[in-house]
């Protein structure tokens, strides 16, 4: 072996040094976190080039967030150089829709097919309910969805759904199955499970597509395999050819690194099954296990550790780490979420004395909402901060609007998203002559796009003048920019569209200060747009949406601030490792989080989202708790999360064991730790002992102080501040009052609890 071939080997341990350099079959590399699997998974690209086993070119290798295919591609290029650039490194969802816009006729679609998301999917599902007259109540279009998304999953087709029905309700998922499908089929356009489901198809229905792919890539690696679904377990075999021998092509090297213990996805349908029956599937596999840990010190270890193993069935392994004990684990008892985020707040400044800087430090949540607080603090004190995933920048309506203008430049058939601009802004094309469109376009077969062509050429009858002059106006301006951006960038499209559809202008014409913010937005999705042509200078449009489509909500952030506390759910930490961890909200009915508590196997997936959190964490590690939390602006007593009780006592420093207003309470109930996940729950009345207790803002209002309040009206929360009552439900002591306090965020508040002042 060359020098360089040399060079990266030094360094591993023998287990490590056997998986980089092992050749000739499939191979698995199973370990607990922080291990070097994706070390290895690395090491192994680089060294196959390096003695030249492969090229650049011949190189998939696959992971789950763009935040951790974006990392996998820096590693891989710090060891090879630019040659990293021709290796396909990317999401499973990235490299599917490569593979279908390159295929597109025998898929076949469109190649400028739309990627619908999470949201757009479930628009098109309520479409299609209500157009089998499903009653929403009844049947709801979200669960609808989200079964349609398990059949995608497990590779079933509408046709196989039918014929697996037995009841009433599964026969009618099948059919809004098959009709959710037509209309995305019509729509060319494609929702995320779709890009697995169909890529999987292409190549088990076109020999000669798998085969074109399967010599051009001979080495496959995937990460974090115990993730992925039934769907991305066949998308992996049809890649390297695992079923098919008589093709001229050997099977490609495949090479599949994970851990049972990290399976986070089952809602997804992941299955641990795809690690645990490798050897199985590939019965010349393979297997290295790894046991060393080189991410964190011994208290961090032995805390996860503890953690993950009260979980049954698993094979015990046992990580060991020759980096000593290090500092304790400090755990820390809240009184409430806002105490929490304080102290969390103090301790990051404290730790700059000991230069920690806070892009050292990752705060981790079991659920988005929970960043609210901790924003506060830090927007307070002015740490620097960003939270990943949950600024939901692509999930704002203003941003939505803007790409569903693009989307329908880009793709005249693209119902879903020219029904979302429709009349927005408003243009006088109402429900009515939404609905007179779309029945046209349904009795004719055509796209909605179609029926408002056909509407403008006059096909559809008992349209007012009105109607037909703003239809026409719509019409033109969505072909005037079709042309215009035959030759524009996308930042230039967008910026054609939002003047010339007078979006722009009727937010800046608002007197609403929300619209202002607004403004902002779309200027900073103009800049998103601006920097894509950057790095890529020939990207079209519809480069651009996928790019945007394919920023799931986990990453959308680039990774190259290193100066800012980031935050974010424990789900989008997986495989990144920070000096510093918070793990916070550490409650049960938190985390694990309430809807798994009474489930023993989503409770196991709890457990092991809580050891994904810990082994997160280098040197230092934080357990906090808060003994009150608000959820819809009630304020919920938690008890300790289940997953404290299983740490060993002496890893562990509690600077505040119990919270302020627990102690109360009858001590039994929490001020020993042999009370911990003893199942305490919250009742009623212990809302006001804790009012007593002054520990936290949470009062309960007599009747008679109850605020009344109607539509309309301004409020003044003590934590979220100014906001505009938008409508009000029931009466005094049952009144719910929903709150819009800017930036999309509309809180549900029982008046009886909830701190707020009539303006
Ligand atoms: P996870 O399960 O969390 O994805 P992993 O098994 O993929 O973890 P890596 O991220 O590859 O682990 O490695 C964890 C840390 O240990 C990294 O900082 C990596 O550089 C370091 N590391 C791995 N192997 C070695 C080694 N042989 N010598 C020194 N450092 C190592
Ligand atoms: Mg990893």
């Amino acid at each position: 072996a060359s020098a360089d071939a040399d060079a990266l080997l030094a360094g591993l341990n023998p287990q490590q040094h056997e998986a980089v350099t092992h050749t000739g079959s499939p191979l698995l590399v199973v370990a607990g976190a922080g291990s070097g699997k994706t070390k290895v998974l690395t090491h192994r690209i680089a060294y196959a080039l390096a003695t030249g086993r492969a090229r650049a070119d011949q190189v998939i290798a696959i992971t789950f967030t763009n935040k951790a295919a974006a990392e996998m591609r820096e590693r891989v290029r710090s060891l090879v150089g630019p040659q990293a650039n021709r290796m396909w490194v990317s999401t499973f969802h990235s490299a599917c829709v490569r593979i279908l816009r390159r295929e597109y006729r025998d898929v076949p679609i469109r190649s400028t097919f739309s990627v619908y998301d999470m949201q757009d999917a479930q628009r098109l599902m309520a479409l299609t309910c209500k157009r089998l007259n499903l009653d929403p109540k009844q049947f709801n279009p979200k669960l609808f969805s989200r079964r349609v998304s398990d059949f995608k999953n497990e590779l079933i087709t509408p046709a196989d759904a039918a014929a697996q029905a037995r009841t009433d309700f599964e026969k009618k998922i099948a059919e809004a199955y098959r009709l959710y499908n037509d209309a995305l089929q019509q729509a060319h356009a494609m929702d995320f499970d779709d890009l697995i489901m169909r890529t999987v198809q292409l190549l088990q229905n076109n020999p000669q597509v798998a085969r074109t792919y399967r010599r051009r890539f001979r080495h496959v690696l995937v990460d974090e395999y115990q993730d992925t679904n039934h769907a991305q377990y066949m998308l992996v075999r049809a890649l390297v050819g695992a079923d098919d021998d008589d093709a001229g092509v050997p099977p490609a090297e495949l090479t599949v690194v994970g851990d049972s213990d990290q399976s986070i996805y089952a809602f997804r349908g992941a299955t641990i099954r795809n690690i645990e029956e490798f050897e199985k599937d590939y019965p010349d596999a393979h297997t290295v296990v790894l046991e060393q840990n080189y991410r964190s010190t011994q208290n961090i270890l032995s805390a996860a550790n503890a953690v993950i193993s009260a979980n049954a069935g698993r094979r015990a392994k046992r990580l060991w780490t020759d980096s000593g004990d290090g500092a304790k684990v400090i755990g820390y008892a809240a009184d409430s979420e806002h105490d929490e985020a304080r102290f969390i707040a103090s301790e990051i400044d404290s730790l700059a004395t000991e230069n920690v800087k806070p892009g050292d430090v990752a705060i981790f949540y079991r659920t988005n909402a929970q960043s609210r607080a901790l924003e506060e603090i830090f927007i307070r004190t002015g740490l620097p901060y960003r939270v990943v995933g949950g600024t939901r920048f692509y999930e704002r309506k203003e941003i939505k609007d803007a790409l569903a203008y693009l989307r329908a430049i880009a793709n005249p058939d693209d119902s879903v998203s020219i029904r979302r601009i429709f009349n927005t802004p408003r243009r006088g094309l109402g429900d009515k002559a939404e609905a007179t469109v779309a029945a046209y376009a349904h009795d004719h077969d055509i796209s909605f796009g179609a029926a408002i062509a056909a509407a403008v050429d006059g096909d559809i009858p008992g349209l007012a003048p009105r109607t037909m002059n703003a239809l026409r106006d719509f019409h033109a301006t969505l072909n005037e920019v079709r042309e215009f951006a035959t030759d524009a960038s996308p930042a230039e499209i967008l910026d054609a569209v939002l003047d010339r559809s007078g979006y722009v202008a009727t937010l800046r014409a608002s007197d609403d200060p929300q619209d202002e913010s607004r403004v902002e937005n779309l200027a900073e999705l103009h800049a998103v747009a601006a920097e894509f042509r950057e790095t890529q200078p020939d990207g079209d449009l519809g480069d651009f949406l996928e790019r945007v489509a394919l920023v799931a909500d986990s990453d959308s952030i680039p990774d190259d601030d290193a100066g800012q506390i980031t935050l974010m759910t424990v789900h989008t930490a997986k495989g990144l490792e920070f000096p510093v961890v918070f793990a916070s909200g550490m409650e049960d009915g938190t985390f694990p989080h309430a809807r798994s508590i009474d489930d023993a196997s989503q409770l196991a997936e709890e457990r092991r989202l809580a050891y994904v959190a810990l082994t997160r964490a280098r040197e230092r590690l934080y357990l906090t708790r808060a003994a009150v939390r608000s959820a819809w602006g009630m304020p919920q007593q938690l008890p300790p999360s289940r997953f404290l009780a299983a740490i060993p006592e002496e890893v562990v420093d509690w600077r505040r064991e119990v919270a302020g207003a627990e102690a109360f309470r009858s001590t039994s109930e929490t001020s020993s730790r042999l009370s911990f996940g003893s199942g305490y729950r919250p009742k009623t009345s212990d809302t006001r002992r804790v009012q007593r207790a002054g520990a936290v803002r949470a009062t309960e209002k007599d009747e008679e102080t109850i605020p009344s309040l109607e539509a309309g009206v301004r409020v003044l929360h003590d934590s979220y501040g100014l906001g505009t009552v938008l409508e009000v439900t029931g009466q005094g002591w049952r009144a719910v009052a929903s709150v819009d306090f800017g930036d999309g965020a509309v809180k549900k508040l029982m008046l009886r609890y909830a701190p707020l002042t009539k303006l």
